[in-house]
C-alpha cells in the first residue's frame, strides 16, 4: 500500500483517483471544488482540506490538472506542494502541458528535494474511468520504475519516453497527428461518398488497405461503420475540438522552440479554430465532418 495525495478531480482526475483506491493504496485527494473532493471520498479516498493536508503523509503526490500554469502553481507555489511534502516525494504530473513548462517542473522539484515524473495521458474520461489508460513518462529510470507501480492501478499500457519532458514530448505529438489524420480520413470518406461510394463500402476497402488509420477504423468519423463512434450520436464528445485545439497549440508551441517544420499540425490547428469560432468548440472533433462536408455555415 502506498500513501498517495492526489490534486485536481475532474473529468478525468475523478475516475484515475477512484482507480487508485480500488487498487487497495491509502489515497488523500484535494480539489478546489468540494463537489469533486465530496465524489472520490464517497468512493473511499480521504477528502483533503488544502494542498498541505494532501501531501503531509504521501509518499507520492499524482496530479490530474487544466494547465501548465496549475501544475506549477500547485506545486512550487506559494503554499504549494514543494513547502508541505517529504524531502525525496515522487511528483507524477499526469496533466497535460507544455514540454518547457514540464521541463521547468523537473528543475524546480530537482532543487526542492523532489522527484518528479511527466506522465500524461492518452485515452479520454471512459479509459480514466476504467483505469485502461496509456500513460507516457519522462523522467529518470529509477523514477519510472517507482512511477509504474502507481500508474498500472490507472492504467494499461506504461512507456517510459526518455528523460525529462519526454511524456509531454510524445502525447503532443502522437495529438497533433491524430488530429491531422482525423482531418483527412473525413476528406477521404467525404469525396468517396461524392464519388458514388457509400461510407461502409468505402470503409470496407480503405481499412484494410494503405489508408487505414486510427481515426477511421476506431473512431470513423462518417456514420453507419463504426457503431461506437461519436459519427452516430451527432458528434456529441467523446474528445472535443477545444480538447484537440489545447493540444495542437503546445505543439504549435514545441515547434517554435525547437526549429521542427508543422505544416500540416498548423493548418489543421486552423480548421480546428474556425470550427471553434463558429461556436462548435464543444462538438467532438470528429465532427470537422460537417466542416468538410460543407454542413456549417460562414
Ligand atoms: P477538468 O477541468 O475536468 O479537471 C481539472 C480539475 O483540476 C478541476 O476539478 C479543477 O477544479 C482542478 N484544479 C484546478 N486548479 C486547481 C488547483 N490549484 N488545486 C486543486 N485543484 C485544481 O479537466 P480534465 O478533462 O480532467 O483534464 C485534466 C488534464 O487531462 C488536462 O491537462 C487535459 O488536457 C488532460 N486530458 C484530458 C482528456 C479528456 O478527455 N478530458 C484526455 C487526455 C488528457
Amino acid at each position: 500500500m502506498i500513501r498517495i495525495a492526489f490534486i485536481g478531480l475532474g473529468n478525468m482526475g475523478g475516475g484515475m483517483c477512484a482507480n487508485l483506491v480500488k487498487s487497495g493504496h491509502n489515497v488523500a485527494a484535494f480539489d478546489l471544488n468540494p463537489e469533486a473532493v465530496a465524489a472520490v471520498a464517497a468512493k473511499g479516498a480521504r477528502a483533503a482540506s488544502s494542498i498541505a493536508d494532501a501531501v503531509k503523509d504521501a509518499d507520492v503526490v499524482v496530479s490530474m490538472l487544466p494547465a501548465g500554469k496549475h501544475v506549477l502553481s500547485v506545486y512550487f507555489g506559494p503554499d504549494g506542494v514543494k513547502h508541505h511534502a517529504k524531502r525525496g516525494t515522487l511528483l507524477i504530473d499526469c496533466s497535460t502541458i507544455a514540454v518547457t513548462d514540464a521541463r521547468e517542473a523537473h528543475i524546480q522539484a530537482d532543487l526542492s528535494g523532489l522527484i518528479l515524473v511527466d506522465a500524461p495521458v492518452s485515452g479520454g474520461v471512459a479509459a480514466a474511468e476504467a483505469g485502461t489508460l496509456t500513460f507516457m513518462v519522462g523522467g529518470t529510470a529509477s523514477a519510472f520504475e517507482k512511477a509504474e507501480q502507481v500508474l498500472k492501478g490507472m492504467g494499461k499500457n506504461i512507456f517510459h519516453a526518455g528523460g525529462a519532458g519526454n511524456g509531454q514530448a510524445a502525447k503532443i505529438a502522437n495529438n497533433m497527428l491524430l488530429g491531422i489524420s482525423m482531418i483527412g480520413t473525413c476528406e477521404a470518406f467525404n469525396l468517396a461518398e461524392k464519388l458514388g461510394l457509400d461510407a461502409e463500402t468505402f470503409f470496407r476497402i480503405s481499412s484494410v488497405s494503405s489508408g487505414q488509420c486510427w481515426s477511421m477504423t476506431s473512431y470513423c468519423p462518417a456514420p453507419g461503420p463504426l457503431p461506437t463512434s461519436p459519427a452516430n450520436r451527432d458528434y456529441k464528445p467523446g474528445f472535443a475540438v477545444s480538447m484537440m485545439l489545447k493540444d495542437l497549440h503546445l505543439a504549435a508551441e514545441a515547434a517554435r522552440t525547437s526549429g521542427a517544420g508543422i505544416r500540416l499540425g498548423e493548418h489543421a490547428a486552423s480548421i480546428y479554430q474556425a470550427l471553434s469560432d463558429k461556436g462548435f468548440g464543444g462538438l467532438d472533433f470528429s465532427g470537422v465532418m460537417k466542416d468538410v462536408k460543407g454542413e456549417i455555415a460562414g
